[in-house]
């Protein structure tokens, strides 16, 4: 069964510059119980993307396009049904954990506020359950008495994790959840995702540059450049056999989970991803690209189909396709 659709979603914010358009034209979606890797560099659309599937976005940003969660229309929902919606339903994991804790509050209490709020839990029973999903994230009861300077930063991680749990959603999206972790504690918390969202059957949205994370966690896979999805498709394949000349570079970029040499200097991916104000014309991504053919500069090419289940937006992939 379909959790989530994105039909045709472009994001815009409006500054005073101008229009930034970070997310254009994404259709894509999700099975209950299903895991969805986003993957594309740093200002590919990625966060904007899922913030804007909770309207998390700031006032100056444009959502077009259809969001169906549960086959409700995200985008028409009134304030007090997207409130509800938010931590029961879906709820959002952020990069580095440390900006979405309250320094000065005992973590039990934040992790059982969603409850309370949400008449999930009544205030006696708040500890009982704070204290179980501490145990799910690996973490011992008396944690709960806490302040997040008290924790490690892989702890405050699995705070931030049973805080999405807190409330039983449907949906979780993890931002980056691991990039600001060290090796061994990035691999310790993306096991530890990868375990409660397959027992809980939750379904899973992650976002990562790094394309072996992804793979490893996520059955699907997408990847962004410059606000579009250019790659879609089982997250092996797409790893390991990429169709896009730019999921290649980002698959070779970071060979193995999450090493920090390549995280440091990508491999094989020259050049900084454009500036959305001032796209290239034709293929956002010939002026970076390896086998860019004349045409290139001119034509902007749709997600074409690149074998089963999957699509690429590729001039060379649509070439394959018409021979075919
Ligand atoms: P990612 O998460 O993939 O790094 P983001 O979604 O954060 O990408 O950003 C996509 C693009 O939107 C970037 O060019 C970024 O500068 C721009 N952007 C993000 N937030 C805002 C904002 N509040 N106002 C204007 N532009 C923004
Ligand atoms: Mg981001």
């Amino acid at each position: 069964m379909t959790l989530l659709e994105l039909d045709d979603v472009s994001v815009t914010y409006r500054i005073a510059s101008g229009e930034v358009p970070a997310v254009r034209g994404v259709s894509l979606s999700l099975d209950s119980g299903a895991a969805l890797g986003v993957a594309g560099e740093s200002g590919s659309g990625k966060s904007t993307l899922a913030m804007a599937l909770l309207r998390l976005l700031p006032r100056d940003a444009r959502v077009d396009g259809r969001i169906l969660l549960g086959g409700e229309d995200v985008l028409a929902m009134k304030w007090g049904r997207l409130r509800a919606v938010r931590w029961a339903e879906a709820s959002i994991v952020f990069q580095g954990a440390q900006h979405g804790l309250n320094p000065v509050r005992r973590i039990g209490e934040q992790i059982a506020e969603p409850m309370l709020v949400h008449g999930l839990a009544k205030p006696d029973q708040a500890g009982k359950r704070v204290a179980e999903l501490l145990g799910q994230v690996g973490m011992p009861a008396w944690r709960a008495q806490s302040y997040p300077h008290e924790l490690s930063g892989g702890q405050r991680q699995r705070v931030m994790i049973a805080m999405a749990l807190a409330c039983s959603p449907k949906l979780i999206i993890a931002d980056e959840p691991t990039t600001a972790l060290d090796v061994m504690v990035q691999a310790q918390v993306l096991t530890l995702i990868k375990e409660l969202v397959a027992e809980h059957d939750i379904s899973l949205i992650m976002i990562s540059h790094d394309l072996s994370v992804l793979a490893d966690v996520c059955g699907q896979l997408a990847v962004m450049y410059a606000g579009r999805v250019v790659e879609h498709g089982p997250s092996h394949e797409v790893f390991h056999d990429a169709k896009h000349p730019y999921s290649r570079a980002l698959a070779a970029a970071f060979p193995t989970v999450g090493d920090p040499a390549s995280r440091l200097a990508p491999k094989g991916l020259g050049g900084d991803p454009p500036d959305p104000m001032h796209l290239p014309s034709g293929c956002s991504f010939h002026p970076r690209c390896p086998i860019a053919l004349e045409e290139c500069s001119s034509l902007d090419v749709e997600l074409w189909p690149a074998g089963d289940r999957r699509t690429a937006a590729c001039v060379h992939v649509r070439a394959k396709e018409e021979a075919s």
